[in-house]
């Protein structure tokens, strides 16, 4: 199993999913070595094999189905370039912390879920869950984590992406349906309106933040929130509206695998694209609750 020199970690808060990308020399395979020794049940599908430590496996079969559908968005969204095939993304699911600590080392220990190349190690929700939140939470840790190795792949693990798409866009993709839109919760949407309203300064400077800069702690809930806002306005709000800003995504992809450097890829999206303008419509999207409803209801078509 291949390993690569970067990781992408996320955090469980009791309500905000923090995550960073380390860019950690891996000194060891450990994770997926000690996944093998504590799994008990094998499902596969089209793209996943997943590993689970339950006997549920009903609950996880239903698991692995919405992360196909989620898998299937990703790709309507964000296409595999010409010639690329995405890996098959392997997915370890514990039954109790303690696996899931035994298998990502304790130096995850603040963690609930933790993508490493193709692997995705899930840790269970914090204290006792029903069935529904076990399977919301995980879906949800799932789908964050299912993101940032899906972006790896069509990128072929060759360039590291900025920190606003990877983690703006892994948060759009928490609140993807299986119906195909994207349906943020209104307490997050709050949030979000909240965070462009507190957001000052300029969309470059931000859209340059490195990781220190992003996980720097004073601003990092709120460099989380806005990241979202900004791709769920790239993805959805502005798909909606047949605005030109909606081809970003995409036209980013493109520039990371021609450049292999984020801050070129950046600063020829900042020429074709006018940052200020976009700046302008993510503020009047935010702000405006006909726009963010009919991009609830968006759902993109093949
Ligand atoms: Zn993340």
């Amino acid at each position: 199993m291949r390993y690569l020199t970067q990781q992408q970690i996320s955090k469980f808060h009791p309500a905000v999913y923090l995550c960073t990308a380390v860019l950690l020399l891996l000194c060891s395979t450990l994770p997926a070595q000690a996944a093998k020794k504590v799994w008990t049940r094998g499902l596969k599908s089209r793209n996943y094999n997943f590993y689970i430590y339950d006997s549920r496996k009903s609950l996880f079969r239903k698991v692995l189905n919405n992360l196909e559908n989620a898998r299937s968005q990703f790709e309507l969204f964000l296409p595999p370039p010409p010639g690329v095939v995405p890996e098959r993304g392997i997915v370890n699911i514990y039954r109790t912390r303690q696996q899931y600590l035994s298998a990502v080392g304790k130096e995850f220990s603040w963690s609930s879920g933790v993508w490493n190349g193709k692997t995705l190690e899930i840790s269970p929700p914090p204290g006792e869950s029903s069935r529904n939140a076990y399977r919301k939470y995980t879906s949800t840790v799932i789908y964050h984590e299912g993101f940032h190795q899906y972006l790896a792949s069509i990128l072929e693990n060759k360039v590291m992406p900025g920190m606003w798409f990877n983690e703006g866009s892994a948060q759009v993709f928490e609140d993807i349906q299986n119906s195909g839109n994207i349906a943020i919760p209104r307490k997050k949407e709050n949030e979000l309106v909240k965070a462009v309203r507190m957001f000052h300064g300029d969309l470059y400077t931000f859209m340059k933040k490195d990781y220190k800069q992003f996980y720097e702690a004073k601003n990092r809930n709120l460099n989380y929130r806005f990241a979202n806002a900004l791709m769920f306005y790239l993805y959805v709000g502005a798909a909606s509206e047949n605005s030109p800003f909606a081809k970003i995504p995409v036209r980013y992809v493109h520039l990371l695998r021609r450049y292999r450097d984020q801050f070129k890829a950046l600063n020829v999206l900042k020429k074709e694209f006018d940052l200020k303008q976009l700046e302008r419509e993510l503020r009047a999207f935010w702000s405006s609750t006909s726009r963010i409803n009919r991009a609830r209801r968006y759902r993109k078509q093949p």
